[in-house]
């Protein structure tokens, strides 16, 4: 058996490995395992991988081996730091910045490949053009949603005039110079005589990418995070086809087709459509942008009274959202719910599936403090249980239980499904301010007659209730 075979072998199997560990991945119960899986059949891919650039290799063994463990010993030290450092609200504007990297992976294997292949064949040459397209539109579009998801830029949508037609006018010239380019790396061309057009498509293609994230207002930032997950699969399933490497094709692959899946989740969770998300500014003409003025009086209650209140209820639904992740205030919750369950209380969480920064945060957060996995609903299966609610705990949500969202169609997020916390019969609300959350929009919840405001640190306060009970 050869080396080359060996490595196609472990490369299925790692294939294998992958699609496990999508499938433990999608449900909390099996993640650890999905995990693992992910975990084994990446180190089987590393190892395959290394084996065949040995093989492959013209230098002397030894200098590629040597090369490959200082890239590898870079990498895991890098990884490794920021794995340990990085803080679980940092988490979405770390995954934009490795999307970057993704991104501008892709460009660089194009250059070098067409650099070191200018006459190859005419599919060869337009997979080098297509992943550095795919992969600068990644890379720039990625930087703007980490500087905007770590509040480096402001999150409000960049609407320029003409928008639309712009995207439309870089399609179209990329369009063009892909024709040049092709046209000019005919055989009988000088050598890199396609480069001109090469270089110019990847400067409209960054420019694109910067454009079409800094188009997108606050709110459908969810959506692209997914989006920008999905492209950097294709860029990495382009550098697969580039490199002739069946392994990056088939994650590429997987990580388009799952991240093109999860922007359709969260689509249908905000009820946007994707065009118009893509195309940007959605929501943003006209209406009441960023009204984040006062709405009326608002009442101030305290933790003991909210205590009193909790030891009279007979049913509460906790809804976290992202000011729970800043406060870490997930294990006091997670004690209170335990608590008031002791106590014969019919407890159970509502999350919004964009609650938080990152697709799946408040699951992740609640399964960290070990709260039942049974406890925990969707915003599908808890949005009826409220008007027969006593209490409901409002930790660190903000937009995700916004009523404009169903009653103002001016505001920037009219039409995105909440969680319709006003109709129980008490709600408290924990926060530190009357700021308004991510998209910027001030929340009429806050002046109801049955919503009461309980100020300051979500963890700080959690723990006072428990304490008072
Ligand atoms: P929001 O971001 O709307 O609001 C969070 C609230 O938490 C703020 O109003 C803040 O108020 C409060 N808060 C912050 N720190 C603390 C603290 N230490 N203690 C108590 N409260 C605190 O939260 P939601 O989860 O409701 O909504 C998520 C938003 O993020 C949506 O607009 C969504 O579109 C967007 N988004 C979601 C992504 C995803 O994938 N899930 C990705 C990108 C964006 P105060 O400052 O007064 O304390």
């Amino acid at each position: 058996m050869t080396t080359t075979s060996v490595v196609q072998a472990a490369y299925v199997v790692a294939g294998v490995l992958f699609i496990l560990s999508l499938a433990g991945l999608s449900r909390q119960e099996s993640a650890r395992r999905g995990n693992v899986l992910g975990m084994v059949g990446m180190a089987l891919a590393l190892a395959a991988t290394v084996a065949l650039a040995l093989e492959q290799s013209h230098r002397p063994w030894q200098v590629t081996a040597s090369l490959i463990l200082l890239v590898l010993l870079v990498g895991a030290v890098v990884g490794t730091w920021r794995a340990k450092n990085v803080e679980m609200t940092q988490m979405p504007e770390l995954i934009a910045l490795l999307h970057s990297f993704v991104g501008v992976a892709a460009v660089l294997v194009g250059f070098g490949s067409y650099l070191s292949e200018p006459h190859s064949d005419t599919v060869h040459l337009v997979e080098v053009f297509l992943g550095v397209l795919i992969g600068a539109v990644t890379f720039t579009g990625s930087v703007v949603a980490f500087l905007k998801l770590s509040g480096r830029t402001k999150s409000a949508p960049l609407m320029l005039p003409g928008r639309n037609w712009i995207n439309l006018a870089a399609v179209v010239a990329s369009a063009a110079l892909g024709a040049w380019y092709l046209a000019a790396s005919g055989d009988d061309a000088g050598a890199g005589a396609g480069l001109a057009p090469l270089v110019l498509m990847t400067l409209v293609a960054l420019g694109l990418g910067w454009h079409l994230v800094a188009s997108i207002g606050g709110g459908d930032m969810p959506v692209v995070v997914s989006m920008l997950n999905s492209y950097s699969g294709w860029a990495a399933a382009a550098a697969g086809f580039m490199l002739g490497n069946d392994l990056l094709i088939i994650t590429g692959a997987l990580v388009g087709a799952s991240g093109a899946i999860l922007s359709y989740i969260m689509c249908r969770a905000m009820n946007r459509s994707f065009v118009s998300v893509i195309l940007g500014g959605f929501g943003a003409e006209g209406g009441t942008v960023a009204a984040g003025g006062e709405q009326g009086e608002h009442r101030e209650t305290f933790a003991a009274e909210v205590a009193e209140t909790l030891a009279n209820a007979s049913s509460v639904i906790v809804v976290p959202g992202y000011g729970m992740a800043v406060a870490k205030a997930q294990y006091p919750v997670a004690d209170l719910a335990e608590k008031l369950r002791g106590r014969g209380v019919r407890v159970r969480f509502g999350v919004h599936p964009v609650a938080g920064r990152l697709p799946g945060h408040m699951n992740v957060l609640l399964a960290e403090a070990k709260v039942p996995y049974d406890i925990v609903l969707g915003m599908d299966e808890i949005n009826g249980d409220f008007a027969a609610t006593d209490v409901v705990l409002v930790i660190g949500a903000n937009d995700t239980v916004n009523p404009a969202a169903q009653e103002d169609p001016g505001s920037p997020i009219a039409g995105m499904p909440v969680l319709e916390v006003w109709k129980a019969r008490d709600v408290v609300v924990f926060k530190r301010s009357m700021a308004t959350g991510y998209a910027g929009v001030q929340n009429p919840l806050f002046f109801r007659g049955n919503t009461a405001m309980l100020f300051g640190d979500a963890k700080d306060q959690v723990e006072r209730i428990i304490q008072a009970l």
